[in-house]
């Protein structure tokens, strides 16, 4: 019997547990919140990931480690992977957690990255706004999530307030400074790679964002073939540079036909949930496969897929799962202003099939603004 360990007990430990059961699983998240919704079916270990007699009795419980949560602190993650295989490995984790590191590695593998510089102190911004121009956003290095942490600045006169929300920031978790990316659409690459090399991806997905958060998925993008092989070329030099094992996502801005890289998740992905219902193996399962050294599953998708994020609060389930191909989740977690509470995937045979779903549940759900955006392009 395996027992997977996973840091972070929220959704994304929750939907993995899910997957893992059929291959005769178990597992044990750690998580700081008594309440994570994993741990409403999945046993937990309750502490901070800096205690080592936590960390200790979680590592003495598995056969394997990964991760719900890219924000464990690296040296945590450093000591687990001296006493239990980690994966990803703590490097990529590493890189993953810091924007600057993230993009410096970015460029180096040729990937296009917006143009970025590092900042230290209020002169030095001054000196990157000029040199980059507006607009742009000074982000936080570290433990940024969902947009928060970051401060658009649209002109030279928002710097003082940008420097007031962020500038303390600069000695803790470091400060970044990028060029503001007009992209026409967002796009991921959800991929996997196992223990030995193999890499496969599912096909590209848009990805409609409101206030930083993800509000809506698309698969496959509607994009033509030669962007879809480069975006997953992309994804391919990244995984082998950082030997990197299981599912990660790499979001990426298009503008005027041309990719630029915007950030790493070194884990399974909300842009990949459609993937449970409509692909012939979901990103979590795959994950759990690639950490054990199992052979990759199929990464072929099923028709077409729309995920909608629900954001707050769960709306009705009954509209959705009155739909052929509607499926509901609901992570068992209270309502809260911002929080992912669940999601739905619409899965459909056809691009016109799928705007028809998405058409009437918007009504139904009153949910026209966030579904609008997706039957546009499913329209266009
Ligand atoms: P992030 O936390 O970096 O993924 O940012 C959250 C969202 O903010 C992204 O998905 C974009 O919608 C937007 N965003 C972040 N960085 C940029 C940028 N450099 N240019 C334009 N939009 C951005």
């Amino acid at each position: 019997m395996t027992t997977v360990g996973i840091l972070g007990g929220g959704q994304l430990a929750r939907m993995l547990a899910l997957s893992g059961a059929p291959l005769g699983l178990r597992f044990l998240v750690m998580d700081t919140a008594p309440d994570a919704c994993a741990g409403q079916f999945v046993p937990m270990v309750v502490g901070d990931y800096r205690d080592e007699t936590a960390l200790a009795e979680f590592a003495s419980r598995i056969d394997v480690a990964t991760f719900d949560f890219e924000n464990v602190p690296a040296e945590s993650a450093q000591w687990l992977s001296e006493r239990v295989p980690v994966f990803p490995n703590p490097r990529a984790l590493g890189v993953a957690q810091d924007r600057l590191a993230e993009k410096s590695l970015f460029r180096e593998l040729g990937i296009p990255v917006p143009d970025f510089a590092d900042i230290a102190t209020r002169a030095g911004l001054d000196g990157a706004v000029a040199k980059i121009g507006v607009p742009c956003i000074l982000k936080t290095r570290r433990l940024g999530y969902d947009g928060k942490g970051q401060f658009r600045i649209k002109s030279a006169a928002d710097v003082d307030a940008a420097w007031q929300s962020l500038g303390a920031q600069a000695q803790t978790v470091g400060l970044i400074l990028e060029a503001f990316v007009p992209f026409e659409r967002e796009l991921s690459v959800v991929a996997v790679r196992g223990r030995d090399g193999e890499f496969r991806a599912w096909p590209l997905t848009e990805n409609w964002h409101v206030d930083g958060v993800l509000s809506a998925s698309l698969a496959p993008a509607k994009v033509d073939a030669a962007l879809a092989q480069t975006a997953l070329g992309y994804a391919n030099k990244l995984a082998d540079s950082l030997d990197y094992v299981g599912v990660f996502a790499l979001e990426l801005f298009c503008r005027d036909g041309q990719l630029l890289a915007n950030e790493l998740a070194p884990r399974v992905h909300n842009s990949g949930h459609w993937t449970i219902e409509g692909a012939e193996t979901s990103q979590f399962e795959n994950h759990l496969r690639a950490v054990l050294g199992l052979p990759l599953g199929d990464t072929r998708m099923i028709g077409h897929a729309c995920m909608l994020n629900w954001v707050g609060e769960m709306p009705d389930a009954a509209p959705v799962l009155r739909e052929s191909g509607g499926h509901w989740h609901d992570y068992g977690k209270s309502p809260r202003a911002g929080r992912k509470v669940g999601h739905a995937t619409l899965r459909a045979d056809s691009t016109d099939g799928l705007a028809n779903v998405l058409q009437r549940l918007g009504k139904e759900l009153a949910r026209e603004a966030q579904i609008a955006p997706v039957v546009a392009q499913l329209e266009e």
